[in-house]
C-alpha cells in the first residue's frame, strides 16, 4: 500500500488560549510522520471553527496563511462539538484516503496516531483511540462518564467503552457514515453501527493544556440524555413498566378499601382519596414527558435541517 493522505480535523470552539500549542504539537509531528514515510506529503491537518465568540478564527487564518498544509474551516455559527466533525470530515471527503478526528485541547495523545496509522495499514477501517487510564480526569467525570458507558451498554447501543471521538476512520467508513442523516448525530453510537474491520489504540487521557472545558456540567448531562434517547426507546419501555407496577398499587389501593369497608372501618378517607391522585397525576406527568422527548426527537429529524453549515473554507 501506498502512503495514505491523511486528514486530521480539529473541531474548535473558543481554543485561542490553546490553538497555536495544538498546531505546533501536531505540526511537528505531521513533520515527523511525513519524514519517515508513513503518510504522504499531501496529507493535511483541518481545523474547523464552530462559531467561536473569541479570537480563535483569526488564529486559524493566520495558520493558513503560514503553512500550507492547514485548511480552515469557518462555520457559519456554533453547531456544537459533533456537527463540527462532520463538517470537517465531510467537506474534504474526496482528496484523503483516511481521517483522523482529535479534540484541539491535545487532552488525546498526538502519539497514539502512530498506533491508529499502524492498524489501518494492517487492513482496520476504523481505529478507536481509547482511553486506558483516566486520571488526569476529576472523580466526577471519570464516574458519571463509566455510568454512562454502561447504561449506554446495557441498552443495547454498541458504544467502545472509553472512547470519545478520537478515532481513524478511512473514506469508505466516511462515506457511510454520511448516510446516516440524523441531526442529533452522535457519533460514539453511529460509527460502530456501520461495521468493517475495526481496531482500538490505548492511550493515556492528558490534562487540558490550556483554556477551559466546554463541556460544563449541564451540558455534559445533555449530551448524554441526547445519546441515550437517540439510540435507544429503552426509557419509554422502562415508562411501561412503571406503569404497570402503578396499577398494581393502585390494585391493592382498592383492596385495602373494600376490605376496611366490609369490616367496617371506614376513615372518611382523605388519605386514600389523595394519596392515588398525587400518585398517578405525578406518574403521568413523567411518561407523557418522556414520550413528549421522543415526539420533539421526531420534530428535529423530520424538518431535515442541514447539521451544519459552511460559511469558508480557505487552503482547501
Ligand atoms: N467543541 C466544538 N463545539 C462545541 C463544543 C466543543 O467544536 O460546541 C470542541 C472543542 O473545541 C474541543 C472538543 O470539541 O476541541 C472537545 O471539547 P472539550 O475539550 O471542551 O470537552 P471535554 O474534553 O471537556 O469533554
Ligand atoms: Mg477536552
Amino acid at each position: 500500500m501506498s502512503e495514505p493522505r491523511l486528514l486530521l480535523v480539529i473541531p474548535c470552539y473558543n481554543e485561542e488560549a490553546i490553538l497555536e500549542m495544538t498546531y505546533t504539537a501536531l505540526c511537528t509531528y505531521y513533520a515527523n510522520l511525513k519524514a519517515e514515510g508513513i503518510i504522504a506529503k499531501e496529507s493535511k491537518l483541518c481545523f474547523v471553527n464552530d462559531g467561536s465568540r473569541d479570537k480563535t478564527w483569526e488564529i486559524i487564518e493566520s495558520l493558513t496563511l503560514r503553512d500550507s498544509q492547514v485548511i480552515g474551516v469557518q462555520l457559519s455559527r456554533n453547531f456544537g462539538h459533533q456537527s463540527a466533525i462532520m463538517a470537517g470530515l465531510e467537506s474534504q471527503l474526496d482528496s484523503f484516503d483516511c481521517f483522523i478526528t482529535i479534540d484541539a485541547d491535545l487532552q488525546d495523545d498526538v502519539q497514539a496516531m502512530t498506533g491508529m496509522l499502524e492498524k489501518y495499514k494492517q487492513g482496520a477501517r476504523i481505529v478507536y483511540g481509547v482511553r486506558s487510564d483516566r486520571g488526569s480526569d476529576s472523580w466526577f467525570k471519570r464516574s458519571t462518564a463509566e455510568g454512562f458507558y454502561k447504561l449506554m451498554q446495557k441498552m443495547g447501543v454498541p458504544v467502545v467503552f472509553n472512547h470519545a471521538d478520537f478515532r481513524l476512520m478511512d473514506r469508505r467508513v466516511l462515506q457511510e457514515l454520511g448516510n446516516f442523516r440524523e441531526i442529533n448525530l452522535f457519533l460514539r453510537g453511529v460509527v460502530p453501527l456501520i461495521g468493517f474491520k475495526s481496531e482500538k489504540v490505548f492511550y493515556s487521557r492528558l490534562e487540558r493544556q490550556a483554556g477551559e472545558t466546554k463541556y460544563p456540567l449541564n451540558k455534559m448531562l445533555l449530551f448524554a440524555w441526547n445519546g441515550i434517547t437517540s439510540f435507544s426507546t429503552f426509557p419509554m419501555r422502562l415508562v411501561l413498566y412503571f406503569g404497570f407496577f402503578n396499577f398494581l398499587v393502585a390494585m391493592a389501593i382498592v383492596m385495602y378499601i373494600l376490605f376496611s369497608y366490609m369490616i367496617g372501618y371506614t376513615v372518611p378517607g382523605w388519605t386514600s382519596t389523595m394519596l392515588p391522585i398525587t400518585f398517578f397525576s405525578g406518574s403521568n406527568m413523567i411518561a407523557l414527558g418522556l414520550i413528549g422527548e421522543y415526539i420533539g426527537k421526531i420534530y428535529e429529524e423530520v424538518k431535515g435541517r442541514p447539521r451544519y453549515i459552511i460559511d469558508k473554507i480557505i487552503n482547501e
